[in-house]
């Protein structure tokens, strides 16, 4: 059986947007293979910033599984990309003193890519599954007795003489991260012990990432500096290192190599940031909302073909972070441009004929 090399770490994550490389936003979502990305990654827990329940919570399970001898139990990590899913992956295999193997569903073509995998994986050892709702069904069904039982059944041969031999798995660990827990099968969704979802990240912990960044980077950066990225970072760590990145450079270039309040600035204005950290494409999607649709509701599907965009990233990557800022809408009905959208772009409020059916 073919071993399918994991897809992972080389650029696969499906969810950024290769169009443009200098997008901050699509571009920087993209799961990059670069050295800077890998060694920006928190280590251990006590590294890892923010997301404090589930911290919490595996401090307490890690401790209890070593203390049994244990793996840990499966794990299910949901959320927008770059808040730090793959990150937590890590962490636990680290703090486990156990090894990693990571893939992502896509890359797993067939069965026996998923048999190739289990088999090879040293006992205790992290699984990582990033994706992992695009896995198929058929290596789906494969996962559960080995979720469950560690063990796999497999059939050898054809007609008369095909025979089903169990296959003993190595003890395991899968995580699971997804950006759309919903197409997750019940059944494969049941078999983890936990589920934790990732919100996205305040101000204060965004400023602690960055500082923590720009300490690993060399580069000199004060408070309110740190802050001015935070703030511009729409709640994503992996935003966060991304501008730090380009205010390092602009600071360079054009000032004297520290990030201070004005440079954090005038690196992301030239960028196209704006003061909430929206970037042209969120713009230009509300302003076509707004200007086309009526403020909405508009379909996604329409939105992205009119937009020229998949339909995916603008649901994984763009529309939570406008959603938690309130400018937008998902309705049964389709997408709907807020006040605060409005506001946002200035452009004259018109209601929408979700808000007030009656006016149409
Ligand atoms: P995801 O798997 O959710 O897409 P990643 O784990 O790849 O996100 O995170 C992207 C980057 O953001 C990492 O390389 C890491 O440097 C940084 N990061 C994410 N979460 C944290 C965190 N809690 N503390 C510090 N850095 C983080």
């Amino acid at each position: 059986m073919p071993i399918q090399s994991s897809g992972f770490g080389g650029g696969s994550g499906g969810n950024g947007n290769d169009k443009d490389p200098a997008r901050i936003i699509g571009g920087g979502f993209q799961k990059q293979a670069d050295g800077e990305e890998f060694s920006l990654r928190p280590q251990r827990l006590s590294e890892y910033i923010g997301q404090p329940k589930i911290k919490e919570m595996l401090g307490i399970m890690l401790a209890a599984a070593r203390m049994r001898g244990e793996p840990l139990d499966h794990l299910l990590l949901h959320g927008p990309p770059g808040l730090g899913k793959t990150s937590l992956a890590n962490v636990i295999a680290r703090e486990m003193g156990a090894g990693m193997r990571a893939t992502s569903g896509p890359a797993i073509e067939k069965p026996g890519d998923l048999v190739a995998i289990l088999t090879n994986l040293e006992e205790g050892s992290v699984l990582f599954i990033d994706e992992i709702h695009r896995l198929n069904r058929v290596a789906e069904e494969f996962l559960y007795p080995a979720m469950e039982d560690y063990k796999m059944d497999i059939v050898l041969g054809s007609g008369a003489s095909a025979r089903t031999v169990t296959v003993p798995l190595p003890h395991f660990t899968l995580i699971g991260a997804t950006t759309r827990p919903g197409l997750l099968s019940n059944p494969l969704r049941d078999r983890f012990g936990i589920a934790h979802y990732f919100e996205f990240y305040d101000t204060q912990d965004l400023t602690r990432i960055i500082v923590r960044s720009a300490e690993l980077l060399g580069v000199g950066i004060d408070t309110e500096g740190a802050m001015t990225l935070a703030r511009r970072s729409r709640g994503t760590p992996r935003i966060a290192n991304r501008i730090l990145k380009r205010a390092r450079d602009y600071a360079q270039v054009r000032g004297d190599g520290n990030i201070d309040p004005e440079i954090a600035n005038a690196a992301l204005d030239m960028q196209g940031v704006d003061e909430l950290g929206l970037d042209d494409f969120d713009r230009k999607f509300l302003r076509t909302l707004i200007e086309k649709f009526e403020g909405g509701p508009a379909g996604v599907e329409t939105l992205a073909a009119t937009l020229q965009e998949e339909r995916d990233t603008i649901e994984d990557v763009y529309e939570p972070y406008l959603m938690l800022l309130g400018f937008l809408n998902r309705t049964p009905r389709g997408r709907v441009a807020t006040r605060g959208a409005y506001e946002h772009l200035g452009v004259p409020y018109r209601p929408t004929k979700s808000d007030d059916p009656s006016l149409f």
